[in-house]
């Protein structure tokens, strides 16, 4: 097992990073931009390492900064959290050369499911159903036009290197085709430097599915469950949910094996999620991301499992320590993000917090790394917390949500918790019943 650990990243994963560590008695460093001097990772390390200006690029994304932090500190081993480095496939490369230990999946596997047409195709190979759409990159317009009238309109235009929602644009006619791959183009070159395309059907009401994976890269792979993230705006999740209101168990049992037997045949090494669009009881592969996701601790909350601690020890060599008939999933777990944004705009709100109070109780988890006096600065993510919440089933699980968010108080700056309150309150969202799209609706209606 490693004895210090380097965290690539800030916030609340930083933080949650940290934990994980400190439980399994492995020294942290933290890493940091002169903007983040007085930030709570940075507080609760064990060593601390300034590695440049607030501007990610020339902080938290500056590969020789974070190698010097790491020669420095004696780091054997980096977590790279979510964002930032965390899918650079060069960046665990680099490390590797250097003899340090990379907290995530082989260089080969993140670089494979970071080009999203690649990926498509391999998992198609490997069993798991994707979005009909065309086979590769989208070359000339009139071939687009072509692949578009074979799968019917409308058809979603997006970007082979992907992320965020961005590079995507719906196309509802051929006329409308022409203008939604210029766009998606020029948006794809500047957000990614890769302005290849591909198409796909364009599904109408799906919901967002995706099941965690667990692989020790010998072989073995495990699955964790689903989450449901169906709850997004602009293609960004706000609230997530285990277990999905939409399966059953036989659909999770199915669509778990598809998938974890892809990860066998892989040989994947480290959590993983594969996404998934759920329509009429049929899935369909969206993407994989090869590493921690934000809203990894419903999974946590309904297995039992800490996922950052399997991800540290598999890095370290571990086999995996559980067989799929051990996974049993308790319960229902919803996670709310809070964005320091105004609620009904998603205007950023940077500043400082004047007061702030943390809910508690049975069934009530906060990550966050704020605190009362903490100025967020204007540099990063707007996420500044997550609300996870607990239950038997998932009414109880709404009702003390509801508790919950009731108890919150952090003042001085704006947030979605008021978004939350009110959604709390629509029957669509009490039953389950919503789809991608519910949110965007609701919120030009409110
Ligand atoms: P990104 O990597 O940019 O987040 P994804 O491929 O994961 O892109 O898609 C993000 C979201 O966009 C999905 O959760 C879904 O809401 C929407 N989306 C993606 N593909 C489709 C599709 N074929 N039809 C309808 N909506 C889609």
């Amino acid at each position: 097992m490693f004895e210090k650990i380097l965290i690539a990243n800030r916030g609340e994963i930083a933080l949650r990073i940290q934990r994980a560590c400190k439980e399994l008695g492995i020294s942290t460093v933290a890493v940091h931009s002169t903007a983040d001097a007085d930030a709570m990772h940075v507080k609760l390390a064990d060593e601390s390492v300034c590695i440049g200006p607030p501007q990610a690029t020339d902080s938290y994304l500056n590969i020789p900064a974070i190698l010097s932090a790491c020669e420095i500190t004696g780091a054997e081993a980096v977590h790279p959290g979510y964002g930032f480095l965390s899918e650079n496939a060069r960046f665990a490369e680099i490390l590797t050369e250097h003899g340090i230990t990379f907290i995530g999946p082989d260089a080969e596997h993140i670089r494979l499911m970071g080009d999203k047409i690649q990926a498509k195709d391999t998992v198609k190979k490997l069993g798991i159903p994707v979005v009909p759409g065309s086979d590769g990159p989208l070359g000339s317009d009139a071939e687009a036009q072509k692949i578009a009238d074979d799968i019917g309109y409308p058809v979603l235009v997006k970007a082979a290197s992907g992320g965020g929602g961005r590079g995507m644009k719906v196309a509802e006619t051929a006329k409308d085709l022409t203008v939604a791959m210029a766009t998606a183009r020029s948006e794809a070159k500047s957000a990614f430097g890769d302005d290849t395309l591909y198409l796909e059907k364009y599904l109408g009401r799906p919901r967002h599915i995706e099941i965690q994976v667990l692989g020790d890269g010998k072989g073995n792979a495990i699955h964790l469950g689903e989450r449901d993230c169906s709850l997004q705006r602009r293609h960004q999740k706000i609230w997530e949910e285990a277990p999905s209101p939409a399966l059953n168990i036989s659909e999770r049992e199915n669509i778990g094996e598809t998938v974890s037997q892809a990860m066998r045949d892989l040989k994947y090494k480290g959590v993983g999620t594969v996404e998934f669009l759920y329509e009429d009881g049929g899935f369909y592969f969206i993407e994989m991301n090869t590493r921690l996701q934000v809203e990894h601790p419903v999974t946590e909350m309904i297995t039992g499992l800490d996922l950052v601690i399997e991800q540290i020890q598999i890095a370290s060599g571990s086999s995996l320590p559980l067989t799929q008939d051990e996974i049993q999933f308790v319960g229902h777990a919803i996670e709310c993000r809070i964005n320091a944004e105004n609620p009904k705009t998603f205007m950023p709100s940077p500043g400082k917090i004047a007061h702030f109070h943390a809910p508690g109780g049975l069934g009530v988890r906060i990550d966050s790394a704020v605190y009362q006096g903490y100025s967020i600065p204007p540099f990063y993510d707007s996420l500044i917390g997550k609300l996870i919440v607990h239950g038997r089933n998932r009414n109880e699980c709404m009702m003390r949500l509801k508790r919950a968010l009731g108890e919150c108080v952090v003042d001085g700056i704006e947030t979605t918790i008021p978004l939350f309150v009110s959604l709390l309150s629509e029957p669509d969202i009490m039953n389950g019943d919503y789809n991608i799209h519910w949110l965007e609706n609701y919120l030009k209606e409110s």
